[in-house]
């Protein structure tokens, strides 16, 4: 069976590779590399493929999914847990398989947010460099105490969860907002309305997917809502935030922080070495003269643990499809926005 992985970087083949070796070999997966993202002028590539295995920027609108399917191919494997880039309506017209890792190390992504929000608050990545060259001033490196702080969580699925516990660990207070609510986080914190959190929160930090109903859930109005001088956090995706309406409150105060490990328009800079380029993208830029503003590139689930499993999955994934066995992860237009 052939697989065309897109998005492949160094680490998915080493990773990929190592699954299939230790699991898969009397499956004959045969995996075919490509750098570059799957698009409309990529999908010649996959031409002949039993399956193409994706990552959170390549994009699977009507146009590419018809390619595809022309081109014989029937399975898509998202290697990531957001499914917002795939159009699940068609994918389901034409047939196709499609499955994603739903759950792999949600602490990856939760512990990563902490750093986040850590390095944010306390300055780490300036004291870094300070002192470095020996400058040891402490002027302008001032942080809060996490303990005893309110932080709000738009989202209590696997990875806010995870956040929760790390956070109640801090000694933090909890609110948290979410259309389904789960016992486990009451042990934890308080659920209660958007608007409530918004004005109460220290903190708040965003782990609900991105779907039409979240698009920009952060906008101008929501902004107003939050408290002066409170730290944003995204480490979901990047749509869930009106970038041009953080922007503005950044720049009135309003928005005393905001932590991003993703970002809007990110497919076009992330996952590459832009930095001998002239980058385009004038409201990233913007955002980059913050010296309250910190970005990762797409970075949270990215550690050893979670891209064994990522690896593992897609490719059961795949011996599902193959087989023709029930597949938990299998996503369906109803799963859709
Ligand atoms: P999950 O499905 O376990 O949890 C998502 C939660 O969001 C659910 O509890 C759901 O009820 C809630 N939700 C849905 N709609 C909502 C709404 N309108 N308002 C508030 N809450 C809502 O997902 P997860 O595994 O916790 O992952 C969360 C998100 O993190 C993913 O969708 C993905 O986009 C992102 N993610 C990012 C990285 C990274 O590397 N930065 C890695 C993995 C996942």
């Amino acid at each position: 069976m052939k697989i065309a992985v897109f998005s492949a970087q160094p680490y998915d083949k080493r990773f990929l590779e190592e699954a299939n070796t230790r699991l898969f070999t009397n499956h004959n997966f045969e995996l075919t590399y490509h750098v570059f993202p799957l698009a409309q002028e990529t999908v010649a590539l996959a031409q002949g493929s039993d399956a193409v295995c994706v990552f959170v920027n390549d994009y699977l609108d009507a146009p590419v999914l018809e390619a595809l399917h022309k081109g014989g191919t029937r399975a898509v494997l998202l290697r990531c847990a957001g499914f917002n880039n795939v159009d699940l309506e068609t994918a389901d017209k034409l047939g196709f398989f499609v499955a994603r890792v739903a759950a792999y190390s949600p602490e990856a992504v939760a512990e990563f947010t902490i750093a986040l929000i850590q390095t944010l608050n306390r300055h780490t990545h300036r004291a870094y460099n300070r002192v470095r060259e020996s400058n040891f001033s402490l002027d302008g490196l001032l942080g809060f105490t996490m303990h005893g702080k309110t932080v709000g969580i738009v989202g209590t699925g696997k990875i806010g969860l995870a956040v929760a516990r790390i956070l109640k660990g801090f000694g933090c207070r909890l609110l948290a907002y979410d259309l389904y609510k789960v016992p486990e986080f009451d042990a934890l914190g308080k659920y209660v309305e958007l608007e409530k959190l918004l004005e109460e929160s220290d903190i708040v930090t965003l782990h609900c997917p991105l779907m039409d109903a979240t698009r920009h859930i952060i906008n101008k109005s929501t902004l107003d809502r939050m408290k002066p001088g409170a730290m944003l956090v995204n480490t979901s995706r990047g749509g869930l935030i009106d970038t041009d309406a953080v922007i503005a409150a950044l720049k009135s105060r309003k928005l005393g922080a905001l932590a991003i490990d993703v970002y809007e328009n990110e497919s076009a800079l992330f996952y590459h070495d832009r930095s001998a380029d002239i980058i385009d993208d004038d409201v990233f830029q913007r955002l980059m003269t913050f010296p309250n503003v910190l970005v990762s590139g797409h970075q949270g689930f990215f550690t050893i643990e979670a891209l064994t499993q990522i690896s593992e999955i897609t490719l059961r994934n795949m011996e599902c499809f193959v087989n023709g066995t029930e597949c938990s992860n299998r996503l369906h237009r109803k799963d859709g926005t």
